[in-house]
């Protein structure tokens, strides 16, 4: 009994999802990285439809000995006739991010905004869903994103919705350095 609360304990492997319309999402999954970061751990962040252009929090990964991938472009995706380039990048992200989930080299994978990516329908559900099915033992997977799918939402063993209160973005605030990027 003991023994088996240790194994539970110890053991990596789970999916984690944090989703909705709140706020907080990519910074919950940076912070859980950095958390890993400190304790030696082997992180890796892919970030889809994200350009890698300096954002505070790709600075700081790298920083920390994160690997950071960003996939994006600096333009909007458009969800009703996404640009093939756009399609491109988000296929070469779930490519990137099933190798390095597969490898088993990484103790925490982190595959920024890939529910808006597979909403935006820039890459299929069922290639998600085998990454999904294929996590080695030893590695953490976090998926972030708005609209995460239900199929998705079924196979993870931790979801998280951030829900909107408020938000200042209704009194006008854009967004800001350092803060929302
Ligand atoms: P953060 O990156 O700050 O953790 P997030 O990942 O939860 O936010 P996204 O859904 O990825 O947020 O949204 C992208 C951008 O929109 C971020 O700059 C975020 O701060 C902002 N944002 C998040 N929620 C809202 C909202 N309810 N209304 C307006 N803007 C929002
Ligand atoms: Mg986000």
């Amino acid at each position: 009994m003991f023994l088996s609360v240790v194994a539970l304990v110890l053991s990596m492997g789970y999916i984690h999802v944090y989703t909705g319309n709140g706020k907080g999402k990519t910074t919950a999954a940076f912070g859980l990285a950095m958390r890993a970061a400190g304790r030696g751990k082997r992180v890796c962040i892919i970030q889809f439809m994200k350009p890698d252009e300096g954002y505070g929090e790709q600075v700081s990964a790298r920083k920390l000995g994160i690997e950071l991938h960003a996939f994006g472009t600096n333009q909007f995706v458009n969800k009703r006739n996404p640009k093939k380039e756009d399609i491109e990048r988000a296929k070469n992200a779930l490519r990137m991010g099933k190798e390095k989930v597969e490898s088993g080299e990484y103790d925490v994978v982190i595959l920024d905004e890939i529910n808006v990516a597979l909403d935006f329908n820039l890459i299929s559900l069922s290639d998600v869903l085998s990454l999904m099915d294929n996590v080695p033992e030893r590695t953490e997977l976090v998926m972030t994103g708005r609209y995460a799918r239900e199929e998705v939402i079924e196979k993870a063993n931790l979801v998280t919705e951030m829900r909107e209160v408020k938000h200042y973005f209704q009194e006008g605030v854009i967004a800001r350095e350092g803060i929302e990027y």
